[in-house]
């Protein structure tokens, strides 16, 4: 009877599932009448009190996300995760269609995972000068992208006019793609260069930075550079860089500013599973912060935060999405604030790292974080698998684990890939499409908002 767990992996439509099978289903009926009948001799009943909750919307706690890892039952992990997803985001999958830009590899730090940074000198350093930047934005109009990406390294080599000057030549010529730029690390480094940067006060030296770059047409920000918030693991793997509380300022001060954000979890390096779920749990208090700004009321029954320290300094009440009816956050709300958009779980590639020795996360430890993340980030409209770190097929198979984006065609990437696959990575819109329908959704195009796209020939616009 397992394979039945496989069914409900190929997009099964659950109205054509025969009533029998309707009576012992866990989207249809509670875990323990399934335990009664033994139809799934293989499920685990430490999941039973967590179906509970997830189907009631409620809080899943660190010891919930701990069983979620740890069971046997992987199957039932990735279909209470996909009925969280289903009840988010009924029958769509979403994908843009973007373009990135590395403005600069040179940078000051050495995180131990990183295999893209170089110093001044090493081979195959470079930083792009504005026109090359210009006609990077010319090539995403031609290609009808609505969205370029830009991070780059921490170069001390470059002045903060230079970040400006890059936007506004950006919106200068491709007026219409939104700018998602600069990780919170980046805007750290930014503060510093341009001597705004204070220690005990990084938000007041942010918040200059980001007015600046808000007037020469940053659209919102991307989500990298979280890593895992561990003492830890940012001690033994990225200790120069910038650690969670700087992290959460920097987006704190975005959400303020009425940005919206996205964040990551760089996972499958030294880190620990209870570590990776102190990483969401932070990130979802961060979250009841951002859309208790918005007006949503919170629900702090039967759920205590415990054990993660930088929690306790985020006096929100908990708001959860996930539950029969939430309306999630939308752009129209930004004039509250910003909030997060999307969670990504990025697996680690040891391959030319510091870190080579380590063997990174495989296939299966990859859809069962995806669906964790999906479950334990109740207030986080979007989770996405990121296909050039997941690779398409993957990702496909994630849209049934809890993901409901992909990601888009993406021009070039080379802050990090997947092994094999060389810098420069795309696909077309298509293999994108086809991808999503294949997995039983329909595909949306969207655009870095999350707004519907539509398009008439190389015309397009946000609905
Ligand atoms: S991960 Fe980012 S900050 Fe760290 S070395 Fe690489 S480019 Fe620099």
């Amino acid at each position: 009877m397992t394979v039945f767990g496989k069914a409900c992996l190929e997009s099964v439509n659950r109205h054509c599932l025969p009533k029998t099978v309707k009576q012992w289903h866990p989207c249809f009926v509670d875990l323990e009448s399934r335990m009664t009948t033994a139809v799934l001799p293989n499920l685990d009943p430490a999941l039973i009190p967590i179906s509970e909750k997830v189907r009631n919307g409620k809080r899943l706690s660190l010891d919930d996300g701990h069983v979620l890892y740890e069971t046997k039952d992987l199957w039932t992990v990735l279909e209470l995760a996909k009925m969280v997803r289903d009840r988010m985001h009924p029958g769509v999958a979403y994908y843009n269609i973007n373009r990135h830009l590395n403005y600069t590899n040179i940078c000051a730090l050495s995180c131990k995972f990183c295999e893209f940074a170089r110093k001044k000198g090493d081979d195959g350093e470079y930083t792009r000068d504005i026109e090359y930047i210009k006609e990077e934005g010319r090539k995403a109009v031609e290609s009808g992208a609505t969205e370029m990406h830009i991070v780059g390294g921490l170069s001390p080599y470059l002045p903060f006019e230079y970040y400006t000057d890059m936007l506004k030549a950006l919106t200068e010529v491709a007026p219409n793609v939104h700018l998602k730029a600069f990780t919170a690390v980046e805007l750290v480094h930014l503060a510093r260069i341009a001597k705004v940067y204070k220690k005990d006060d990084i938000k007041s030296g942010v918040r200059w930075v980001l007015e600046r770059l808000m007037e020469a047409g940053l659209g919102s920000l991307p989500g990298g550079g979280a890593e895992v918030f561990d003492e830890r693991v940012h001690k033994e793997a990225f200790k120069t860089k910038i650690g969670a509380h700087e992290w959460l300022d920097v987006h704190l001060v975005a959400h303020e500013l009425g940005l919206n954000t996205n964040c990551t979890m760089l996972y499958g390096h030294v880190d620990k599973r209870e570590e990776r779920l102190r990483h969401m749990e932070i990130l979802r208090r961060s979250q009841d912060q951002a859309l208790h700004r918005l007006g949503y009321e919170g629900d702090a029954e039967g759920y205590i935060a415990k054990g993660v320290p930088e929690s306790e300094e985020i006096t929100a009440p908990v708001i959860t999405l996930t539950g029969e009816g939430a309306t999630l956050p939308t752009p129209s709300m930004s004039s509250k604030g910003g909030y997060y958009q999307t969670i990504t779980p990025l697996p680690f590639f040891p391959d030319g790292s510091e870190l080579e020795h380590l063997s990174g996360p495989a296939g299966v430890e990859n859809l069962r974080t995806i669906a964790v993340t999906r479950l334990m980030l109740d207030n986080f409209p979007h989770v996405k698998a990121f296909w050039i770190m997941q690779s398409l097929s993957m990702a496909q198979v994630m849209l049934e684990a809890g993901a409901d984006d992909i990601d888009g065609t993406v021009v070039w990437y080379d802050i990090t890939k997947a092994v094999g696959e060389g810098t420069h990575q795309e696909t077309t819109e298509r293999d994108l499409i086809v991808a999503i329908n294949e997995a039983g959704y329909e595909a949306v195009e969207r655009d870095t908002l999350y707004r519907r796209v539509e398009r008439d020939g190389s015309e397009w616009r946000v609905l």
